[in-house]
């Protein structure tokens, strides 16, 4: 199918970008990569009269650390930028495993960080990767900015915290603490298919007690989610065998999937314990620096 027809605007600069999302409000898209717009256009399950297209704004193409170690990413990096950047795979590793996991290479040469984000798709891996690393999503409109905590950015299914003239700017990724581990699972029916469950984790271990636990989960509720009571338990325990199956059992109690066209609930509780398990395994030998012993790449 074709999209109904639309107005196209190709603003040069983000200030322009957000006067006529302001003017259009209620009648605009942005347009990104369009990966996952333009879909939703051609099956006209969207049919907005005036299509943003932000592609030409530099300032939103920025990846660099800043001088307090923290990340920062354009809205419209794309996900093959992030995938190939030795920065992103040095500094936050578990990122630049996660994107691997979106979609297919053409799809990934396209799709930016900012359109996952704002799309909010429960299974997508970015959206979960923002939930994991405590990242602040940075929008504007003319009225000014806004800095929204991830875990509060997505409210439900397709649904996020942004509003209808903002413009999600960028991100920011707080550092992670020297020599935490990290650990990032998929299952899904094929490479490149949506995820049906994901788990990761980041672990610091100091002195063979977990000093600070991570874990999130995605694919098995309405938004990514972070299993903070798992966490709780976790710190001040060494990371035994033993702690790390009675944490993924307690994984699996705290979330609540539901039963669609590809798995049940209780198939989809059982893929939490078990990325869980295989995650603090890997994140844990990661931390530990044995990562041979876990049988995972250094
Ligand atoms: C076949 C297929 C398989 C896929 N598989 C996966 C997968 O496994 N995992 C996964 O995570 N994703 C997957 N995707 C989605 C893909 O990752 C998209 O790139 C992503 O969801 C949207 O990014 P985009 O830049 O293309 O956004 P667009 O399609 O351009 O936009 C998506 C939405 O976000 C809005 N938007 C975009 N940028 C901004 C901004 N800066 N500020 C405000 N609003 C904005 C748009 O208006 C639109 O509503 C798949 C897509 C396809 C077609």
């Amino acid at each position: 199918m074709k999209p109904a027809a639309f107005e196209y605007l190709r603003p040069t600069s983000l200030d322009e970008a957000l006067e006529a999302l302001h003017r259009h409000r209620d009648d605009a898209k942005i347009l990104a990569g369009g990966q996952s717009l333009v879909p939703l256009l051609n099956f006209r399950m969207l049919r907005p009269a005036m299509l943003i297209d932000i592609n030409g704004l530099e300032e939103l193409q920025v990846l660099r650390v800043d001088d307090g170690g923290a990340l920062r990413i354009g809205a419209l990096t794309r996900h093959v930028t992030l995938e190939t950047s030795a920065l992103v795979r040095e500094r936050f590793p578990v990122l630049g495993e996660a994107v691997r996991h979106v979609a297919h290479l053409a799809i990934r040469n396209r799709g930016t960080i900012g359109g996952s984000l704002c799309h909010a798709d429960p299974a997508a891996e970015l959206p979960m990767m923002m939930v994991l690393l405590d990242a602040r999503l940075h929008t504007r409109s003319t009225a000014g900015s806004r800095v929204h905590p991830a875990e509060e950015f997505f409210e439900g299914p397709l649904m996020s915290a942004i509003e209808e003239d903002e413009i999600l700017t960028g991100i920011e990724v707080p550092p992670l603490p020297a020599g935490a581990g990290w650990a990032f699972e998929e299952f899904s029916q094929r490479s490149g298919d949506f995820a049906i469950a994901a788990v990761a984790a980041i672990v610091e271990l100091r002195e063979g007690t977990v000093a600070e636990m991570r874990l999130a989960a995605m694919g098995v509720g309405p938004t990514p989610l972070r299993l903070h009571a798992v966490e709780e338990a976790l710190v001040g325990q060494p990371l035994t065998e033993a702690a790390i199956r009675d944490a993924a059992a307690h994984a699996r109690q705290e979330v609540d999937p539901e039963t669609d066209l590809k798995a049940s609930a209780d198939y989809r509780r059982h893929l939490v314990e078990a990325l869980t398990e295989r995650c603090l395994e890997v994140a844990g030998a990661r931390a530990a620096g044995t990562p041979a012993a876990a049988g995972v790449d250094a």
